[in-house]
């Protein structure tokens, strides 16, 4: 892991300081995360999204503004995933400490 101390003194490291949160978030259940469609901002669950699975890939639509979302395409040995269509996602995740289930927002 690389770091580096810049001058107003913060830490920096490299992307591998990111694999605990990442490994967290990505082995969530991805149907249940928040989504916010960065064209008209509405958020929806995944699992409300429209799919289109006969794509080269899978490619998520906005059920309201039909803006292209999320779109995965797996190859050989790799897989991608292209989110620019989103604001942000909202994974839920285990809160150390408390029993599963739905967290107030
Ligand atoms: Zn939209």
């Amino acid at each position: 892991m690389d770091s580096d101390l810049t001058l107003d003194g913060n830490l920096t490291l490299d992307g591998n300081a990111a694999a605990g949160v990442l490994a967290e978030v990505f082995v969530s259940e991805c149907t249940t995360a928040m989504t916010r469609c960065d064209a008209c901002g509405a958020v929806e669950m995944v699992g409300a999204l429209k799919a289109y699975v006969q794509a080269p890939g899978t490619v998520l639509r906005c059920r309201h503004c039909e803006s292209v979302l999320l779109r995965v395409v797996r190859g050989a040995g790799s897989c991608w995933v292209d989110v620019r269509g989103l604001t942000w996602m909202q994974f839920n995740v285990a809160t150390p400490g408390r029993s599963s289930g739905a967290d107030a927002v």
